[in-house]
């Protein structure tokens, strides 16, 4: 931490259950103690920024056999870039479901999307998309963080040792043993271990891919935290900065919670040793 910290003097901390999490004010500062973490080869995950996720949104009303590389080139000519396209499966039935969902690069002109009223020549329905489920990392198995972000190392599943679970050379497991609770009877990826989180209840109104959410995301990215609560604390009126035009006044989300959650707070969590 000393280390770190010498280096990163604005860095704020906190610690939660087995993690300690640092905050970074700016997204440059994010990328810089990504980069110095690696380099030094400390333990550590983080959460991708705010303006680095894609938008997301499901798109309805298209027939369910319809290729997902038309719809693709369909978004495409109509003017979007697009990162990808998927059918969506049903939980239980396991059929496909004539719902698309579609990652495009976050920028304005892609906000637009939830403007679509037809692709090829149909009239659809775009809805934003959150994932609902928990993210376990492939890599590590624990919770809400992708292997991509994940610089911990590796545990199976199968058999707990150093290394990914499809690398393990177990195929068939005799006796389930979880890596996280540590207790023989069930793996670390089964929802009802004590240790999985709780699903997240997403509602319509706090969705974070919705067209406001996401704009506000761009047009008002260089609020840092510290600018943020300064406002706050020092002139009250400031919160009351009309929000840009062309978005509709938010209805749920309000001037102050939107300084409670600055785009550019950002967290790592770092593994603490025992
Ligand atoms: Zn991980
Ligand atoms: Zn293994
Ligand atoms: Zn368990």
């Amino acid at each position: 931490m000393k280390i770190i910290n010498n280096k990163f003097p604005k860095l704020r901390s906190k610690m939660t259950g087995e993690y300690l999490k640092l905050y970074t004010e700016t997204d440059d500062e994010y990328y810089e103690l990504k980069a110095f973490l690696e380099d030094i080869k400390f333990k550590f995950f983080s959460i991708t920024p705010k303006k680095d996720r894609p938008i997301k949104v499901i798109i309805k009303g298209l027939p369910r056999d319809t290729d997902t590389t038309d719809i693709h080139k369909d978004l495409i000519d109509s003017g979007f870039t697009v990162l990808k396209v998927t059918q969506l499966i049903g939980k239980i039935t396991k059929q496909k479901l004539p719902v698309f969902l579609i990652s495009l690069p976050r920028n304005i002109h892609n906000a637009k999307i939830f403007d679509l009223k037809k692709l090829s020549y149909l009239s659809i329905n775009v809805e934003g998309f959150d994932n609902k489920g928990v993210t376990q990392c492939y890599s590590c198995n624990k919770f809400n963080h992708t292997a991509n972000n994940c610089r911990l190392t590796p545990r199976c599943l199968k058999c707990g040792e150093n290394h990914q679970t499809r690398e393990c050379q177990i195929q068939h497991v005799e006796q389930a043993f979880c890596i996280n609770c540590q207790v023989f009877g069930h793996m670390a990826n089964y929802a009802k271990c004590p240790l999985y989180p709780k699903q997240k209840k997403v509602s319509p109104t706090n969705t974070k891919n919705n067209y406001t959410s996401i704009v506000n995301s761009l047009v008002r990215p260089n609020i840092s935290y510290a600018q943020a609560t300064k406002n706050n604390t020092t002139n009250p009126q400031q919160q009351m900065a009309p929000p840009v035009k062309a978005i509709p006044a938010a209805k749920t989300q309000t001037q102050a919670n939107r300084v409670s959650t600055p785009s550019r707070l950002i967290l790592f969590k770092i593994l603490t040793l025992p």
